[in-house]
């Protein structure tokens, strides 16, 4: 029976390692500025806040896109945002599926009666130019939609050609950057990508709540041309903007804290400097493949493509996936994610991103699931994981 005092008891969540697909570990100073006092969302300090927000985001996404905010919600707000604003019912978009995030973006258009092709990869593999040309090219869509890192499956799809094909075709490119922002290069302007969306759990390590988003000129013009109302009231980008940008309209209260908390985890991501976190994200994927290499584990997706900040790699044979899961939970308190999709029960999905990209973390799980992994009856040298991952840490990074 709950007591009283339970129902009253405080707020006390376990301390845990989050290693999974997000979200990431937060930094304490990204908490404390989310616990700062609220203001009103009209407040002089917040508008000034919502700006310095913008132009990071700017910075981050490596655009000029005045049109460039974090919209109320998590990552799936931003992909509707980017997908019903873009979108009239009757438009057609191309999806390119290869995991999840595809999929939930053509099931997305589709809700709002887009006419959608989805042309399909398997899960772990990507898009080539040519495949992506040719639908292009027959389909003429207004839209094609892509994943950036696909962290259903760990994968990494190269995006500057494609852009090249699709605008060849005259449509939008709309790229997921959920996994990918703070954590690998995003460069809107150079690649040519006309609406981006992000969220502030992955990479960013800023509690789930926010989802930052970009529209080029194009994108703009082919939103202020539209027919038809957004088919979504709060995420109708033309009211939405007008609070962001010039009229400080009321639209919808912002989340004050969560913009707080994003403010400080941008400023964290560039004092570090961006391409001093990008290595840090790619030399601790190098750290954890070599150790897990050593156990005799392998990587679910090619070499070429792999992810630095989503690892996704195979179960042994005769490895049991909720037990390994729930004894590094309980056991060490570390999170990571389970296999999705047709990759459910036989993939484990490791996370590097942002604050849990460390060398504590890549060192304390491998022996953490050295541990599990002899107590299932694996056969490996005990310490050889932790071994090969000091090994890399040792002869690379020389500071
Ligand atoms: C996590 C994720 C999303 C969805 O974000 P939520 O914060 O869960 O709504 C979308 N796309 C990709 C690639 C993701 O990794």
């Amino acid at each position: 029976m709950i007591t009283e005092h339970h129902l009253h008891s405080p707020i006390q969540p376990p301390r845990r390692t989050l290693m999974g697909p997000g979200p990431s570990d937060v930094s304490p100073s990204v908490l404390s500025a989310m616990a700062s006092p609220t203001v009103g969302h009209l407040d002089p300090y917040f508008l000034q806040i919502m700006d310095e927000v913008q132009d990071m985001l700017r910075t981050l996404f490596h655009t000029t896109n005045e049109l460039t905010l974090a919209v109320s919600g998590t990552g799936s707000a931003g992909m509707e945002a980017c997908v019903v604003n873009l979108l009239e019912p009757g438009d057609k978009i191309v999806v390119c599926t290869n995991g999840v995030f595809g999929g939930r973006m053509a099931d997305v258009a589709s809700r709002i009666g887009a006419e959608v092709v989805q042309i399909e990869r398997p899960f772990g593999e990507v898009f080539s130019v040519e495949e992506v040309g040719e639908v292009v090219k027959k389909e003429q869509p207004k839209v094609v939609g892509i994943v950036h890192a696909e962290t259903s499956t760990g994968a990494v799809q190269s995006l500057k050609e494609i852009s090249e094909v699709v605008h060849e075709a005259d449509a939008l490119l709309l790229v997921d950057c959920v996994t990918s922002l703070g954590g690998m290069p995003v460069k809107i302007d150079e690649w040519n990508i006309d609406a981006a969306y992000s969220g502030t759990q992955k990479c960013l390590s800023c509690p789930p709540g926010l989802a930052p988003v970009t529209f080029s000129s194009r994108a703009t013009a082919a939103m202020d041309a539209r027919k038809t109302k957004v088919s979504s009231w709060y995420l109708d980008m033309s009211m939405v903007r007008a609070y962001w940008g010039g009229s400080r309209a009321y639209h919808h209260t912002a989340p004050i804290n969560m913009n707080f908390a994003l403010h400080q985890a941008l400023r964290l991501v560039l004092d570090e400097g961006m391409e001093n976190r990008f290595s840090r994200h790619y030399a601790n994927h190098c750290a954890l493949k070599a150790g897990l290499q050593a156990m005799g584990i392998q990587f679910a997706v090619a070499d070429d493509h792999q992810l630095p900040m989503l690892n996704a790699v195979k179960i042994p044979d005769g490895i049991d996936d909720a037990t390994i899961r729930s004894q590094l939970l309980n056991w060490f308190g570390i999170e990571i994610g389970g296999g999705l999709g047709p990759m459910k029960g036989k993939t484990w999905r490791i996370g590097l991103m942002g604050e849990s990209s460390q060398s504590s973390h890549v060192l304390l799980f491998l022996a953490a699931l050295d541990q599990c992994l002899l107590h299932a009856g694996y056969q490996l040298t005990p310490g050889a994981g932790v071994a090969a991952a000091n090994d890399f840490y040792r002869t690379t990074i020389t500071d």
